[in-house]
């Protein structure tokens, strides 16, 4: 057990180590301590040779800016890093405190545009959705109106084809009526005719030949019928229409690349400046400017940590 140096009474046992006065404190001690004290809790690791300079054996308390690195006063005064541009551990911490904070700062700023993004995404996801949707809804009915049209048309036209045939048929068997009429007047007189060759007295005969020949004159002699041309689609009409179909479904299929290609370019690419072209030399820059040197100006100009994310060209087509 490592005992606390400044606990009275019964031995505490040390959680906390002075780095600078080389004492150690126990938990109740290290929270009243003066705030000069260098407190830490020693690690499994390397405490506390880790914490002083391999070369002169003194606390690593100061930083060199070019090195990045943790030094002793003697590096920084005779050392390797005399010369150096040399701060306290603590500036330098309270330094990059500052930059921390800003590097979450920034980083909650992308991830909020990311969450926009996200936001955005899902609601182009939805209008793409809903664009086909409406869509097929009101070319479906549209083709649908077309075919019903076409199968109005159709049963138009063959229900005239129907009726024509009726009228002519029933003019056509009004004809037979009249015939089959005159067929049967016919076998009557001749039969009539036939009963006078049997007529011997010379009187009858006379009388009776002569009412029936005023009766076959009056008979109409005339036979009407109906000649039937043969009709059937030309092949000239037939590739008429064949033709006239091409050339309203090609207006038709223009129409449709109109269409088409709308929901093409439905989408409108943004540009966003994206969250992982983050500088922390940039953060540095802005915070703690200094002349600027090729390392760590080469990123700036193109973006900015504390940059939002902007949204680009985002406007659709309503
Ligand atoms: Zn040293
Ligand atoms: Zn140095």
């Amino acid at each position: 057990m490592n005992p606390c140096d400044f606990s009275l009474g019964k031995p505490q046992s040390a959680e906390k180590v002075c780095l600078n006065k080389e004492a150690s404190l126990s938990k109740h001690c290290s929270k009243n301590a003066q705030k000069d004290l260098s407190l830490v809790t020693p690690n499994a690791g390397g405490y506390p040779e880790e914490r002083r300079c391999r070369e002169h054996a003194k606390m690593l308390d100061c930083y060199c800016q070019d090195d990045l690195a943790c030094v002793c006063a003697m590096c920084s005064s005779v050392g390797s890093h005399k010369g150096h541009s040399i701060v306290a551990l603590k500036e330098e911490h309270d330094k990059q405190r500052v930059i921390l904070s800003l590097t979450m700062k920034s980083i909650q700023e992308n991830k909020n545009a990311v969450n926009k993004v996200l936001m955005h995404l899902q609601k182009s996801e939805d209008q793409i959705k809903y664009n086909k949707k409406s869509l097929t809804v009101q070319l479906s009915k549209l083709f649908q109106e077309i075919k019903s049209q076409v199968n109005q048309k159709e049963k138009q036209i063959l229900g005239d084809i129907q009726s024509n045939e009726e009228k002519q048929l029933a003019d056509i068997f009004a004809l037979k009526k009249k015939a089959e009429g005159k067929r049967d007047a016919a076998l009557h007189g001749l039969q009539e005719l036939q009963m006078l060759t049997k007529q011997a007295d010379a009187f009858r005969f006379l009388k009776d030949f002569q009412l029936a020949q005023e009766r076959i004159k009056k008979q109409n002699s005339s036979n009407e019928s109906v000649e039937v041309l043969t009709v059937h689609l030309d092949e000239s009409v037939i590739q008429d229409v064949r033709s006239h179909t091409e050339a309203y479904l090609s207006n038709l299929d223009n129409l449709m690349q109109v269409v088409h290609g709308k929901i093409i370019n439905q989408t409108q690419w943004c540009r966003a400046i994206p969250a992982a072209e983050f500088s922390l030399d940039d953060v540095v820059c802005e915070v703690f400017p200094s002349p600027p040197s090729p390392q760590t100006r080469k990123l700036s100009g193109t973006n900015s940590a504390a940059a939002h994310l902007t949204f680009g060209n985002m406007e659709q087509d309503p």
